[in-house]
């Protein structure tokens, strides 16, 4: 039996990785804001997370549209300090000062690419509560622990080590993303994605006074195609979105999917 909560607004995150340049990318930003402002109901809330070159950009536009309420801007990641010698990094308080609502942390391409561990993702999102960020917290099994049975045990793994104390479902959302399902095309069934959200929402519950009204997003090859059947499953609260956010009109559907 699916847990139901009326706090969980659905949220639809787009999360731009290392694309976008300020003209093209700020054109698509405001085609979303102009979607978004449209007088009709909306379920869900949008993130639109770009590079950081981008933010004060689009934090501009979203100043000034009729979107605010509906539309965030996140960062796509943060160091777990507020300052310091650490050439290329930037801090939670940083983003926020960008214009970011939101930041993700311990996306698998952190995770495979920088080394990041469950108690660096913990950092991090201690570090976006510290600045006030919601953290969206990134967990996923590869290919080869799903082939071997393990994608349970490993997103139970992830989940323990990478949710500060802290927590709680207005600061924090969780995004499962299988890292086999990112960018390639494949999802899971739906059957796997219940079951694997299913266990997350259990692990909430046990966990957090308020584990039952945390959102849990589905990521992974998300697209206008499949995003209504995928939207709809028990305790999938939105979606994070990489390949398909970087335009509007794939965007947007995804969006009206989930109403
Ligand atoms: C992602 O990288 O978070 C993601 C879900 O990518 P894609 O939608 O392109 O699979």
């Amino acid at each position: 039996m699916p847990v139901r909560s009326k706090a969980r607004r659905p949220l639809i995150a787009g999360n731009w990785k290392m694309n976008g340049l300020a003209r093209p990318a700020g054109t698509e930003f405001r085609k979303i804001l102009r979607h978004a402002a449209l007088p009709r109901r909306l379920k869900s809330e949008i993130v639109i997370c770009p590079p950081a070159t981008l933010l004060a950009v689009l934090a501009a536009f979203w100043r000034r549209s009729g979107s605010k309420r509906r539309v965030a801007l996140g960062g796509q990641d943060c160091h777990p300090k507020t300052h310091g010698a650490h050439t290329g990094d930037i801090a939670a308080e940083m983003l926020r000062d960008a214009g970011a609502a939101f930041v993700i942390v311990g996306h698998s391409e952190r995770r495979a690419d920088h080394g990041e561990t469950n108690a660096v993702v913990r950092a991090k999102a201690e570090a976006a509560h510290r600045a006030g960020l919601a953290a969206i917290v990134c967990v996923g099994e590869t290919l080869a622990e799903r082939d071997s049975g393990r994608a349970i045990a490993v997103v139970e793994d992830q989940l323990a080590g990478s949710l500060p104390a802290g927590a709680n479902a207005r600061n924090t959302v969780i995004a499962y993303e299988p890292v086999w399902a990112i960018g390639t095309g494949r999802t899971p069934t739906p059957r796997d994605i219940t079951q694997v959200h299913g266990v997350i929402r259990q692990n909430l519950a046990k966990s957090f006074a308020d584990g039952t009204d945390f959102r849990i997003l589905y990521g992974g090859s998300v697209k206008p195609a499949n995003a209504a059947e995928l939207l709809n499953l028990a305790n999938v609260d939105g979606a994070l979105v990489g390949g398909a956010s970087l335009t509007a009109a794939e965007f947007w559907p995804i969006v009206a999917a989930k109403g």
